[in-house]
């Protein structure tokens, strides 16, 4: 890492965003709305997270939610798809800090002797990391504004090196820097009324760390009233125009909405010398189409890490977009297939389900039925999106019964020591020697070739497309002649650094049922949709009329 003197580059403003009580309060769609309302400034987004593990990517999305990938292959928290989402922009991976890597780089220098004859701590040398790092995401990207999300809440422990890292720079750039202070305040049942002690206290424990905050806002089932608002403002010693309400609202899109009623923007403008310009009529309508639901269609979603909905966020998102490209309202059913045994029994339990998503996952349970889902989709001809394990099963479903490829599988599901009579899916040669887990896997953007007159193109409207990836395994070329002839069309494909044909996207011809080995989900956007979830929408819209 190059050396950066400890001083930020101005005129960049910064805003810090802060949690307190619990968390999960949602930091990160509030930030995103932040940047959203200081459009079209050039904003960069920055978390910091507490955890040991140098990125998300090795942690089960059960524990921490959906790993986002970035274009740049960055496994990174959840929250930068909110980001990216809110305000069309890419992330790159040195945007999320973790303690993880922030030890790891420490630790590598203490080995390598540039702090030779000094006793390594945490003060000063991790916090002169992280600030150095924010340093050079500043200098880097030349933002006009940086927004620091710290995640969890300011305390936990794991945070506490964050917390005073930005201390310390709000002490070296002044009035550049502005803290929202994001706090719940729970409603009682029975009272109706918002309480507000709960954000008082964790105001209280943000002051003790020496940090005022400019603004705070209250996460709350509903609108802060005039006179809570003014109680938490003489508490913190901010103006009651200061307090911001986050209440429930049906969709998160509508927040950036809420923050401009409640006046943010014009508050944020004033404090940071700002004059922003959002462009929020479009961006109104779509949010107006997602709470109509007049039209709503039940569409199965079929995974394994169903008990957490958090893992499938950014498919979620997608939906909601594609959603209300169509104006439709899509509901979401989440499916185990552990014990889906048959495609009768698969359409038992998707009976009503008007279109099938077998989403991303890893390892061999519940694969079984998620195939016998495939060719009930199939046979039936329901509309059917696999996004990269989805579309390894459509491939091993295809092999089995339409190829009479008996056995036919991905040898990541076999079990230990079995051998696959007929590994349609494999890893790909790139993995084959892979031994190290973190960041290893074939990750981030590639580009595909879609071949004309396939209903892919047709979506993409294009013949080169772009789209993120998160796989070790691939469509084993051995059996690429076998499922055409049968009639599976690639309409996709890549060619990899060692020469490979990668199959990118596939289709059944004269049917609704696509697959890919992308992650499209990961780049689709309220005011952009991604082609296959809107194609997927429109085949359910189509075959309902
Ligand atoms: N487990 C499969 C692979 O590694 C699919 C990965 C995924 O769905 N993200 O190729």
């Amino acid at each position: 890492m190059v050396a950066i003197p400890l001083v930020s580059p101005h005129p960049i403003q910064w805003i810090v965003v802060t949690g307190g009580n619990l968390s999960g309060l949602g930091k990160g769609i509030v930030s995103a709305s932040i940047a959203k309302l200081l459009e079209p400034y050039k904003i960069v987004n920055v978390k910091c997270d507490g955890y040991l593990n140098v990125d998300p990517g090795t942690i089960n999305p059960f524990e921490h939610g959906e790993v986002f990938v970035l274009e740049d292959g960055g496994e990174v928290d959840m929250d930068f798809g909110h980001y990216e989402r809110f305000t069309n922009t890419d992330s790159k991976f040195s945007h999320n800090l973790t303690s993880g890597k922030i030890f790891d780089a420490v630790i590598s220098k203490e080995r390598k002797g540039e702090y030779l004859g000094k006793t390594v701590q945490i003060f000063p040398h991790m916090i002169d990391e992280i600030k150095q790092r924010l340093l050079m995401i500043a200098e880097e990207e030349k933002p006009e504004v940086m927004m620091v999300e710290i995640g969890g809440t300011i305390d936990d422990i794991e945070e506490s090196w964050f917390i005073r890292a930005i201390r310390e720079l709000s002490n070296e750039l002044g009035e550049h820097m502005i803290f929202c202070h994001l706090a719940y305040a729970p409603m009682l049942s029975g009272v109706e009324e918002v309480k507000t002690r709960l954000v008082q206290t964790s105001v209280e424990s943000l002051l003790q760390k020496g940090i005022r905050p400019d603004i705070v806002i209250c996460r709350a089932d509903k609108r802060m009233t005039a006179e809570a608002k003014e109680k938490i403002a003489r508490f913190c010693g901010i103006a009651a125009e200061a307090v911001m309400s986050d209440p429930y609202l049906e969709t998160i899109y509508e927040l950036p909405l809420m923050f401009e009623e409640e006046g943010l923007r014009r508050l944020l403008e004033r404090k940071l010398g700002l004059q922003a310009h959002p462009q929020l009529e479009k961006w109104r309508e779509l949010v107006q189409r997602i709470k109509n639901k007049e039209r709503t269609i039940p569409v199965a979603i079929c995974g394994k890490y169903t008990g957490l909905k958090d893992s499938y966020a950014s498919i979620m998102e997608s939906v909601v977009h594609a959603g209300a490209f169509h104006k439709v309202h899509i509901q979401l059913h989440f499916m185990d297939t552990t014990d889906i045994a048959s495609p009768e029994d698969a359409k038992q339990k998707l009976a009503g389900m008007q279109g099938i998503i077998i989403p991303g996952g890893f390892g061999r349970r519940g694969t079984e039925g998620k195939i016998q889902v495939a060719q009930y989709a199939r046979e039936n001809n329901i509309p059917y999106l696999g996004l990269c394990l989805g579309l390894q099963i459509a491939v091993i479903e295809f092999a089995r019964n339409v190829c009479g490829l008996k056995g036919a599988n991905s040898t990541e599901f076999a079990a230990e020591g079995a051998i696959v009579n007929h590994p349609v899916i494999d890893i790909l040669p790139g993995q084959r020697n892979v031994s190290r887990k973190g960041a290893t896997m074939r990750l981030g953007a590639y580009t595909a070739s879609l071949q004309e007159g396939t209903s892919v193109h047709a979506l993409y409207g294009s013949t080169k497309v772009s789209e993120r990836h998160r796989h070790r395994y691939e469509v084993n070329p051995q059996y690429h002649d076998i499922l055409q002839q049968r009639g599976m069309i690639f309409s996709g494909t890549s060619t990899d650094e060692d020469g490979t044909l990668l199959v990118e996207f596939i289709e059944l011809p004269n049917q609704v049922f696509r697959g890919t080995q992308a992650h499209p989900e990961f780049k689709s956007r309220l005011t952009a949709p991604a082609p296959l979830f809107v194609g997927f929408v429109g085949d359910i819209v189509r075959q309902r009329v």
